[in-house]
């Protein structure tokens, strides 16, 4: 074991919110949060990873979300841990591709009820929600822009609720408001993000982690079980950028310009190298 500090984990959580992209998220930062979360993940024997946002206009899902499953899923399954992966249809065949075969898939038409079913079916476990929509207040799921894409998006939400209710521990990564555990600081979403009333997702999570992009969210989870299990497990430049190439090669595009490149909410490949340096520096005693 190492010998982590609190204030170990409050420099990740502060690296992982850099905003580049200028979206107001630092006012919906829990401190304290992210190390809570690595400690439910340590702690869980295995961990539900909730990924995948599909944009109509591009028809394709896009890049943030699947990296990040790939850090967590590799450094999870290091740590002897069971992993299971869960999107919805739209995504599934993007994942597969992207090596990230989903365990379990809805369809958008899906009732919520038959999702929440899958908590009693799995068992004990822990959920973490990595850049995954869910519904607003008014039960319909938007994207950054205001539009309302429910009809592409399975009730994947109804896992966290259904987690919630019998205490199992719930994570979620977001970047923007609208994503899975963003409930857990909808007022601060409704003030500071854009459009953040009508987008602001309802559903809560236990242990939230505010992110620049929903996958430095991702890493900073990875970088938090370095440094509380003591041993490296973050992924290296190589392999995080092969991670993304794999992703636009599956068919992904970036979520802000549409584009398939390997390009994340409109950040160059040299704002992720970047950030993954800085990580891997904090780490630098594992
Ligand atoms: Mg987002
Ligand atoms: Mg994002």
């Amino acid at each position: 074991m190492s010998s982590a500090t609190p204030a170990d984990f409050e420099r990740i959580t502060t690296l992982v919110a850099r905003d580049p992209g200028d979206r107001g998220i630092a006012p919906l930062l829990v401190p304290g949060d992210l190390e809570a979360a690595v400690e439910a993940l340590a702690a869980a024997s295995r961990v539900v990873i909730v990924s995948g946002f599909f944009i109509p206009a591009a028809n394709a899902c896009e890049t943030d979300g699947p990296p990040g499953v790939w850090a967590v899923r590799e450094a999870l399954r290091a740590l002897g841990k069971e992993v299971l992966i869960a999107t919805d249809t739209p995504c599934t065949l993007a994942f597969g591709a992207a090596g990230l075969e989903p365990d379990f898939c809805f369809d958008p038409e899906a009732e919520a009820a038959a999702v929440a079913a899958t908590v009693e079916e799995q068992g004990p476990a822990a959920w973490l929600a990595i850049e995954r929509v869910g519904p607003g207040a008014d039960g319909k799921c938007h994207n950054m822009r205001g539009v309302d894409i429910t009809p592409h998006t399975a009730p994947l939400h109804a896992l966290f609720d259904a987690a919630r209710l019998v205490g199992q521990p719930t994570i979620g990564v977001g970047d923007g408001g609208n994503e899975i555990g963003m409930g857990k600081v909808a007022e601060r979403v409704a003030a500071s993000v854009p459009l953040g009333a009508a987008i602001g997702c309802r559903v809560p999570c236990d242990h939230l982690v505010v992110a620049g992009t929903s996958n430095w969210g991702a890493w900073g989870l990875v970088a938090g079980l370095a440094l509380k299990i003591g041993r490296p497990l973050l992924p290296t430049r190589e392999e995080a950028d092969a991670v993304l190439e794999r992703c636009v090669a599956a068919g992904m595009v970036d979520g802000v310009t549409h584009r398939r490149a390997p390009t994340v909410d409109g950040l160059a490949p040299q704002h992720h190298a970047e950030l993954l340096l800085a990580l891997q520096g904090a780490c630098h005693d594992v």
